[in-house]
């Protein structure tokens, strides 16, 4: 589903270019749980930004769902996002003074859903991560982990064919992380393909593949036959 050959992307900046990435060729199949790994500065965010089509490479191909999506223009990409990727960020990004449910829901406002059905939607999928009990509840009054949950229920509030999740426990403590790396599993286990950014091994390693990336180039493509599960 996700097919990039040969993807490359620099940055010129004045009279200094930056390789972000070199040559990137990876496959990953629906349903498919990876990680990318990688020090800073060794092109993980582009080349996520890339798979998520928030930008296109420079050079090379990237097939998403039997689509050429390479060449597209802001408007094309932004369609193709709103269908297919759900983002979660180490942030959260939450609406402040949205409740739970008006924040889950608040994707489907663009897919053209009437106001009853959003919240039916938003409540099945809160109810999807433990969160029903707080549907009504703002940011302010729900912990870290609670936040990441209703973060990950509006990723996967448009059934997107991908969920892509940059440090997603990179602003929770380790208990609380283990916890969303549980719900991952869970996701996971019901057919969702997830793709996370982590510079954590331990967090890597509850992945089913893991990819590394080095100065732009992928350094290993493994999979991971010891993937951790939450006790
Ligand atoms: P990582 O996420 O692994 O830290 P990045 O993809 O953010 O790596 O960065 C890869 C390289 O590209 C770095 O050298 C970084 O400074 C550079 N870079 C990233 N984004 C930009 C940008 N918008 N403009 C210029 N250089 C950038
Ligand atoms: P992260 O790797 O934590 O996602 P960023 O993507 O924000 O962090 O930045 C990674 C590297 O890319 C940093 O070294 C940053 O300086 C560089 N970078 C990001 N955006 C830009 C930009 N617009 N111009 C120049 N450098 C950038």
């Amino acid at each position: 589903m996700i097919k990039t050959t040969k993807i490359a992307r620099k940055y010129v900046m004045g009279s200094e270019t930056i390789h972000a990435l070199k040559s990137i060729s990876i496959t990953i199949n629906k349903g498919e749980y990876v990680a990318f790994m990688g020090p800073s500065g060794s092109g993980k965010s582009t080349l996520m930004n890339i798979i998520g089509c928030l930008d296109t490479p420079s050079a090379g191909s990237y097939i998403l769902n039997h689509q050429d999506v390479s060449d597209l223009d802001e408007n094309e990409l932004a369609e193709i996002r709103n269908k297919e990727i759900g983002f979660v960020f180490q942030t959260f990004n939450l609406l402040p003074r949205s409740t739970a449910m008006e924040n889950v829901a608040l994707p489907l406002v663009y897919a053209g859903m009437s106001k009853s059905d959003r919240e039916e939607r938003a409540l099945e999928v809160l109810k999807g991560v433990g969160l029903a009990e707080r549907a009504t509840h703002r940011p302010n009054e729900l912990s870290g982990g609670q936040r990441q949950r209703v973060a990950i229920a509006r990723a996967l509030v448009n059934n997107p064919s991908i969920i892509l999740a940059d440090e997603p426990t990179g602003n929770l403590d380790t208990k609380t992380s283990y916890d969303i790396m549980e719900l991952f599993e869970q996701l996971h286990g019901q057919g969702n393909t997830i793709i996370m950014v982590t510079h954590e091994e331990d967090i890597a390693q509850y992945a089913h593949r893991v990819i590394r990336l080095r100065d732009g180039l992928i350094e290993s493509d493994e999979v991971n036959h010891e993937v951790r599960k939450v006790e």
